[in-house]
């Protein structure tokens, strides 16, 4: 009866107010992959397009907010964040088009996040990567593991200071299996995941903060040079919507607070998110191969601000998903 109650309710919400929807978008057919007009699914939710260069760059906007796309790319930016589509934006016969799976999976869930009025935001599972014989990235002596959990511990301090329950997969140098992280969030019934990790690179000059969630089905993870990775849909798909709120609010969150580049929101296979049963993200804090990240990596103070910043993400996330749908903004749409 509850679950037949909230299916009236959904269909209710969804019939009185309009969620844009590609659905009713003429699709047309780029290598095999489905795509739409930018200028039909802007005018299906109150947005503008406008070349900011010919061919090369564009934008969608409304009052309140600017995306942006570059032809043949999949970078695009929401809100000044960095966005990394599954398939690149692309021009056909001067018409800009973009993937369908961009627009469900990746740009409405960002820019319509869905209330969620069950849901509590109380139990955050926290997965300092690595651990115990998994040393992670090594820069010299420092070892990412060390780092995960001095950042790990900071934020679950935060965490609690502000009425959350903390899981943290592991809460000292001990070694965890993949598999083990993702079943200690499922055994405390946490709400989120977060894993959080430090990058490297094979030169000094790259930089900056990036955020993971689960790739949807069907398509190539961000990183997949050759694109050899399978492409099979897993439990933590389901959450998709959910995993790319996360992401966008933390990344948003982070780059706006620190002195830390943007290198995007992007995808990835992951195991800790392939098997997370809840909303779930990785953060990538920083390069330890570049001496200006590495330097905030290893510093204390700069941790305590990036655990605040990553305590911030979930609160922003937490504000946009619970509670009822009256406050949801959603621009008129002439896809009803
Ligand atoms: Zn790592």
């Amino acid at each position: 009866m509850k679950s037949f109650l909230a299916g009236i309710f959904a269909l209710f919400s969804l019939t009185v107010f309009g969620l844009p929807t590609a659905k009713g978008l003429e699709h047309l057919s780029i290598a095999g992959s489905e795509y739409v007009r930018l200028a039909d699914w802007a005018a299906s939710t109150g947005f503008k397009i406008k070349w900011i260069k010919k061919n090369e760059q564009l934008e969608v906007r409304s009052p309140s907010l600017r995306l942006d796309f570059t032809v043949d790319s999949r970078k695009s930016e929401i809100g000044a964040v960095t966005i990394m589509l599954s398939l690149p934006m692309v021009v056909r016969n001067g018409t800009p088009l973009i993937s369908l799976t961009d627009v469900e999976s990746t740009i409405q869930p960002i820019l319509f996040p869905q209330k969620n009025p069950k849901q509590h935001l109380k139990i955050i599972c926290l997965d300092p990567g690595h651990g115990g014989k998994d040393t992670g990235k090594i820069d010299k002596k420092n070892l990412e593991k060390k780092y995960t959990l001095l950042l790990a511990q900071e934020v679950a301090a935060l965490l609690q200071k502000n009425g959350f329950k903390v899981i943290l997969t592991r809460n000292s140098d001990q070694t965890l299996e993949l598999s083990d992280r993702a079943f200690i969030a499922r055994r405390n019934s946490a709400d989120l995941f977060v894993s959080l990790h430090y990058n490297a690179a094979g030169t000094p000059d790259v930089r900056g903060v990036e955020v993971y969630c689960l790739t949807p089905p069907g398509f190539n993870s961000s990183n997949d040079g050759g694109g050899k990775s399978d492409r099979h849909a897993y439990a933590g798909n389901v959450n998709n919507d959910h995993n790319v709120m996360l992401g966008y609010q933390m990344l948003k969150t982070i780059i706006r607070a620190l002195p830390i580049e943007d290198r995007g929101l992007k995808r990835s296979r992951f195991e800790v998110l392939r098997e997370a049963r809840m909303p779930a993200i990785l953060i990538e804090g920083g390069f330890m191969t570049s001496p200006l990240d590495s330097r905030l990596v290893y510093d204390a103070t700069f941790r305590k601000r990036m655990a605040q910043a990553v305590v911030d993400g979930i609160i922003s996330y937490r504000k946009l998903t619970e509670g009822s749908d009256e406050k949801l903004q959603i621009p008129t749409s002439k896809h009803q």
